[in-house]
């Protein structure tokens, strides 16, 4: 069984290693939309693998850190690529969420990536 958590968070961002000219090397914002993978057995007492309310409580002080405001300047996101961001999302999370399976990541609605750990 798996489960999902969606977050949805607006920030601006650039892509610094970009050839000079490419677009993405402009500063421009998106409405980021993140979900957080669990993968586990139900709990048969619960009936569910993590609380969802819990999950949010866990992703809560990452989505301080990212919405509204420059990745660029948040440690670790020095080139905040989708898959920076997932990479430093589950680095995070995984360890106070060890059913985490994958980080999905848009950046625009037709542009993500999954990452499903090292
Ligand atoms: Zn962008």
């Amino acid at each position: 069984m798996e489960i999902f958590k969606e977050f949805t968070f607006e920030s601006a961002h650039r892509l610094p290693h970009v050839p000079e000219g490419h677009k993405c090397g402009r500063l421009h914002g998106h409405s980021f939309k993140v979900a957080l993978h669990l993968t586990g057995p139900v709990d048969p007492h619960t009936g569910w693998i993590r609380d969802f309310s819990e999950i949010k409580a866990i992703f809560k002080p990452l989505y301080e850190q990212l919405d509204h405001n420059y990745l660029n300047d948040i440690p670790g996101l020095e080139n905040p690529t989708s898959e920076v961001l997932a990479k430093w999302i589950w680095a995070q999370v995984k360890p106070l969420l060890p059913e985490l399976s994958k980080v999905r990541i848009h950046e625009t609605c037709t542009s993500g990536c999954e990452y499903y750990g090292d």
